[in-house]
């Protein structure tokens, strides 16, 4: 009995008809991965590699990146590690790489993928790092670009991911014209993850920055749910088996939510490693009908609030 539970605490994630969800956590550093272990992540879904790029006057090199990279690949041999590029400029400004002009809305300037292409020698040096870092290793390495809002971003960090034998890259969606064109990005990669932070911040409008309009920057608006469903099936359609669509963003930390993302579509859940009990025990409680029952409701709201009830309603094994 006592293994049973210690299993349910940690085991693989999963539907109470046995849908595997596979959870994991997200890092922002070597530091971070004593937590995701001992919380049972099942690999990383989101390693945020910008701390080896803020306070200092020039950018790491391969070699300092290799260093931070390699640990968290051997922490889960045979695991997934979704490395995360860099994701400068709006709320994660770079004393190096300042923005190339004043910038009145930095969340809607040159950040993310878009600030690779303008120094696409940084990107370069990250992606080498990473093969590097993957070498020799068992993870399953996945290399993929925030903000990204167009096809043609998404091919061409893909190929430039593929250059550097980097073998599945994918992207973040995050910004509204993504999910809205999915299938035309889908193609370009092996995987999407959501990052509904942002998804969230773009869809409403909403400055995540801002709080006067902290009340609209919630992940259950029926529209923030509508864009999660348009990226998971273009991501279901896009090859014969699938490709995974996983969330990345802070909803993916709250249990009832996490149940209707995976009845929407989502393919794996990544958030705080603190968290990972309660998605795990929440999910454990439900089956697949039940959380696309929840997502249905949910969808059928008008607000948030609404969502967020109707979907409670349909899931009686929460706590
Ligand atoms: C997101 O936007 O949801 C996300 C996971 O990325 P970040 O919070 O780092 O912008
Ligand atoms: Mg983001």
């Amino acid at each position: 009995a006592r293994r049973a539970v210690l299993s349910a605490a940690t085991g693989p994630g999963a539907t109470a008809d046995g849908h595997p969800v596979p959870l994991l956590a997200n890092i922002g550093g070597p530091r971070d991965l004593e937590a995701a272990l001992a919380y049972g992540a099942e690999g990383v879904g989101l390693y945020r590699t910008e701390f080896l790029f803020l306070d200092r006057d020039t950018a790491p090199t391969a070699e300092e990146q290799e260093a931070a990279y390699r640990p968290v690949f051997e922490a889960f041999p045979g695991g997934r590690v979704v490395v995360r590029t860099l994701d400068a400029g709006a709320d994660k400004p770079l004393a190096f790489l300042p923005p190339s002009e004043e910038e009145p809305n930095p969340a809607l300037g040159e950040r993310g993928v878009r600030m690779f292409r303008r120094h696409p020698g940084i990107m370069a040096t990250q992606l080498a790092a990473l093969a590097a870092a993957a070498e020799g290793t068992t993870a399953e390495v996945e290399v993929m670009a925030p903000m990204v809002a167009t096809a043609a971003e998404a091919e061409w960090f893909a190929a430039a991911c593929r250059e550097a034998g980097l073998r599945r890259p994918g992207i973040m969606i995050e910004v509204p014209s993504a999910a809205l064109r999915a299938a035309d990005l889908a193609g370009a990669v092996e995987f999407f993850s959501i990052g509904t932070n942002d998804l969230t911040q773009y869809a409403l409008a909403a400055d995540r920055q801002v709080s006067a309009v902290a009340g609209l920057q919630n992940p259950w608006h029926p529209a923030v749910l509508d864009l999660v469903v348009l990226a998971a099936s273009a991501a279901a359609s896009a090859s014969p088996q699938g490709k995974g669509c996983g969330v990345c963003g802070e909803a993916a930390a709250d249990p009832a939510l996490a149940c209707v993302l995976v009845g929407l579509g989502v393919t794996s859940l990544s958030m705080g490693a603190p968290a990972l009990p309660w998605v795990r025990a929440a999910l454990g409680r439900h089956t697949l009908e039940q959380c696309a029952a929840a997502a249905r409701a949910a969808r059928s709201a008008v607000s948030a609030a609404g969502a967020r009830d109707a979907a409670r309603a349909e899931l009686p094994g929460l706590a």
